[in-house]
This record gives C-alpha cells, structure tokens and sequence, in this order.
C-alpha cells in the first residue's frame, strides 16, 4: 500500500543486474517509469499542499511502539495468512540496510524458472516480467517502500508451497508511531504535521494490521482473480491499478471492521487520509469512494461474514465504487484539473497523467474534487466529527 500501497507493480524498470534482460516492447503492459520518478512516486513525500490555516500547534499524546513489538505484530499476520491459505507461503522482509541479504532469501525461495505473477502475460513475455519483478523488488526493499510480490516458484526451490507472497515493509520507517504513522501517510513536513490535531492521528498498530491485509491482499488478489489484465488502453495501466489499490484497501477496511466490530477512529481517519492522497499521492491511490462504501455497510454484516468472505465482499464493494473506464478517466482527469487549480506539480503524477491534463475535464467535477479537498484538508486541524460526504464550500467557508 503504497506509501502503504504498493502491489502495484507499474513501478517497474529494466533490470540491469544478473537477470539482464530488457525487452523495450514490455510497455504493452506494463508502465515503465524513470527510476527517479518511481523513487518520486513511491517515496518521496512532497511537502504537502500546505494551505493558509490559522492553527495552533498541538502537543498531544503519539503512542509508539518497540521494533520487537512491531515485529511480533507482523509475524502474528504472515502466520495468519500461511495458515489460512496453504497454496502460498508468505513472507514478510524489512529491507533497510541487509536489503541485500533478503533478495538473496528471495531468489534462494523462487528456485529455477520462477514466474511472476501480478501481470497477466504472453508464455514469450514471461522472462521479461520475471526480470523487471525482480528490478521492482530490489527498488522496493532498498527504498523501504512497501509492497507485495507473488511469484509461482521454480524448481529447486527450498519451499514446500507452489506460490510465494513477498511483502516489504520496514515497520521503522513508517509505523514507529501514531505521529510518525499520520505523518507518513498525509505527505506532510514536521511544521504542519505538529499542527494536526491528535484525534487525527492514525493509530499506529492499526494502520500496520490494515497496511499487512492490504498486501496480502494484493497477493491473494493475483492468485484467485489473475494478475492485472493486459491492456492497450492509454490510461488502462492505471485503471487497473486503481481497480487493484481499490479492493485492497475495501479488504483492509473490512478486515479491520470485523476484528474490531465496528467502525474505529482509524477506520475514520485512513478514509479521511485516502480523500485527501487525490493529491498528497497520487489520484490513483485516493480510494475514499471505496472506504466509505464499506465503512457505510452494516457492522453486524461485516462481523458475520467468514473470514474467507470478505474476498468477495471487498470485490463485490469495489465493483460498485470503481466505475467504467471511461468513468474513471472522467474522475482522474478532473482531478489533475483541481490539482494544476490548487497549485500543484502535476509532473509528480507521472508523464501520463500530465498528458491527461491536456483533455477537457467536467468543471463541476473539479469543484467537487476541490471543495472536498479543502474541507478534509481543514478537518485535519479540528477534533470535529468527520462527515463522510463534505459539505458544499458555502455551507461551511464562513
Ligand atoms: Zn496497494
């Protein structure tokens, strides 16, 4: 997920190492990137759209926790998962500076002849794929973003299952604590993020429970739906992306719902965070239509769905929230609009989406897109009830 949601393998480039195979016609289905924009996109946290707000600083309480707390936590939810489904053996690695060290592990799992498997492929293409995977996973472990890979694995692998889920996450680096969390997740420097008012802080136990399921969702979403389908589309990378940011976090949020049996302050301020990534992020990630949708479900639903369910229940919510393609790319380029309005960089969101600019967008779909930024982006400094829909700039600029 990213900043917490990366099992979105768009952000791949040749591998120029022991696997040194460079197919240039791979952009048939996969989006390269420059390897500085990737680092830009995925970890790089902009200063974010800071706006005139008379704030006072808070000096709240951030709950924090020891490495070896975090570790038992994550160890916890990979044993889960290899324990409820036994065609895939998980896998968690922390990256930092033994990043080294745990690419080997991971090639010394796949075996001969691994195949990944998060894109839908040629036979001819395979090789390719298993070379910029394999790029993608270095990138991601020496950059402490996180991610989920799956690979089918090879022969002469030492595991017992055929799949392997790899996740990435480097608990330091983003979930130390409820502050470090918030800030992490909302792009925002030191100066403004001290500021937010503490009932905005993400819980920091949560948001590394709800950051796992999302990852691990990412692999199960490869295993039982296929990888993200082949596209020629100019923006369907990017729709497909989004279809697959959207379902992991409805997952995650229903996930989190059920254990807790009901809808927490978290669940409260991730979907608040997620509104406000149309910016901060990028608008691929931004799936606050998507959280809602499961956080406006029935609890006791939720509650008295089978584990295995919530699968379903997650595709069947993000079915619902993620329109068409032609709907999607209404919404994303109205949004890069509302972005260039406030001020942005839109050169951050990639060579796409600054060509996406260039089409017309719906204005009443930027204003929208506007008003509830700003609204959110207020709310962040106030202990006020947060509405799930913001209401109109002349209800509450006053
Ligand atoms: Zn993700």
């Amino acid at each position: 997920m990213d900043k917490t949601c990366a099992g979105e393998p768009e952000a791949v480039m040749p591998f120029h190492g022991s696997f040194g195979y460079n197919d240039p016609d791979m952009n048939v289905f996969i989006q390269k990137h420059h390897p500085l924009q990737v680092f830009l996109c995925l970890c790089l946290l902009l200063a974010g759209p800071v706006m005139a707000h008379e704030v006072v600083p808070h000096t709240g309480p951030s709950l924090s926790s020891k490495p070896a707390e975090l570790e038992k936590i994550i160890k916890q939810k990979i044993e889960y998962y290899n324990k409820t489904y036994p065609e895939i053996h998980f896998v968690h690695v922390d990256g930092g500076d033994d990043w080294h060290g745990d690419l080997l592990a991971i090639i010394t799992m796949l075996g001969t002849s691994p195949d990944a498997l998060d894109y839908q492929h040629p036979p001819d293409l395979r090789e390719t794929l298993m070379n910029v995977t394999m790029e993608r996973l270095r990138i991601m472990l020496q950059a402490d973003v996180v991610s989920a890979t799956l690979f089918r694995v090879g022969q002469e692998s030492i595991l017992k299952r055929p799949n392997l889920c790899v996740i990435t996450l480097n608990p330091n680096e983003f979930v130390s604590s409820d502050y470090q969390a918030t800030r992490y997740m909302l792009d925002l420097d030191d100066d403004v993020m001290k500021k937010v008012h503490p009932a905005r802080y993400l819980d920091h136990i949560h948001h590394l429970m709800f950051t796992l399921d999302h990852e691990a969702f990412h692999c199960l979403d490869s295993y039982f739906n296929g990888g993200s389908p082949q596209t020629e589309k100019e923006l369907g990378g990017e729709y497909n992306l989004f279809r697959r940011e959207s379902v992991a976090d409805a997952y995650a949020m229903a996930f989190h719902i059920r254990e807790h049996g009901d809808v927490t302050a978290y669940a409260r301020n991730i979907a608040h965070a997620r509104a406000l990534w149309l910016f901060s992020d990028s608008p691929n990630r931004c799936t606050f239509e998507t959280l809602r949708e499961v956080i406006s479900y029935d609890d006791k639903v939720i509650r008295s769905v089978p584990v295995k369910d919530l699968i379903s229940l997650a595709t069947h919510v993000r079915n619902k929230t993620v329109g068409n393609y032609d709907a999607y790319v209404a919404q994303r380029v109205a949004a890069i609009h509302a972005a260039m309005e406030l001020g942005r960089d839109i050169a951050f969101y990639g060579e796409q989406w600054e060509k996406a600019s260039e089409k017309q967008a719906n204005p009443a779909l930027v204003k929208h897109l506007i008003n509830r930024y700003e609204y959110y982006y207020a709310k962040l400094f106030t202990d006020d009830p947060i509405p799930m829909v913001a209401p109109h700039g002349h209800e509450w600029k006053k």
